[in-house]
């Protein structure tokens, strides 16, 4: 049975003699790993095809045991994440981050999505990478069913106080009066910042905008958070930590 879907390349594995095994993101198929079969060889059709980041439309043929990858009509290669070493970590950390969230055998529509969209505007420097990172990873833990609860204050309702405090641990909010052990103090703007990433809608998620002196606190909450969330740790962070330090 051979099936067509949108899919991007999150990672790959030189296997055998000459072949791949590929993870990608799929649209319709979530992650989903694949043989390319030849694909290290320079002159395979595949070869181009099956390198990290190349997005498609891909034809899979799935077998008894395994899924093969057939063709591709390649739409971007996000080339500008080769040139830029924070760039390109920044990227694999998304990646990865993606093959331990995403659904398997289900449609990913809205994580690919992200995905795209933080590539874009990683590979072509229309964004600060360090808005790109916690916008990646608070929208990703929404869209995965850890939506942090963000509307108001827990406790008594207050939609806004400055500062508010933020719960790393359980995503919840509480105002400046009924703030709880072990909830961080941020100041508004951090928290109206969070606000627009988990809630706007996906053609305007980008455009967030936020002060020098407030971008490490937002680092801080949202990395914290996810991390929370996946209970796991990723070697592209802290590569990506390292060189940008
Ligand atoms: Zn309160």
């Amino acid at each position: 049975m051979t099936f067509t879907t949108d899919a991007i390349v999150l990672k790959i594995l030189k296997t055998g003699e000459s072949d791949r095994l590929v993870t990608f993101l799929t649209r319709d198929r979530g992650v989903l790993k694949a043989f390319a079969k030849a694909a290290n060889r320079p002159k395979n059709k595949l070869h181009m095809a099956t390198n990290l980041f190349c997005y498609g439309r891909f034809t899979f043929y799935e077998g008894a045991t395994a899924i093969k990858v057939e063709e591709c009509d390649l739409n971007e290669t996000f080339f500008g994440l080769q040139s830029d070493i924070a760039k390109l970590s920044l990227a694999q950390y998304f990646n990865e981050l993606i093959i331990e969230t995403a659904p398997k055998e289900t449609e990913a529509n809205e994580e690919l999505r992200l995905l795209l969209n933080s590539l874009y505007f990683l590979a072509g420097d229309q964004k600060d990478r360090r808005l790109l990172k916690p916008i990646f990873e608070l929208r990703l833990a929404s869209e995965i069913g850890y939506m942090p609860s963000l509307i108001a204050c827990r406790q008594c309702g207050a939609f806004e106080t400055d500062p508010m405090y933020f719960n790393e641990e359980t995503g919840e909010l509480t105002c400046c009066d009924c703030h709880e052990k072990g909830a961080v103090r941020y100041p508004l703007a951090v928290i109206t910042a969070m606000r627009h990433i988990i809630y706007s809608e996906l053609g305007k998620l980008f455009t967030l905008t936020l002060s020098e002196e407030h971008i490490p606190m937002l680092t801080q909450a949202s990395e914290k958070y996810l991390l929370n969330v996946v209970q796991k740790k990723f070697k592209s962070l802290d590569f990506y930590k390292a060189v940008c330090e």
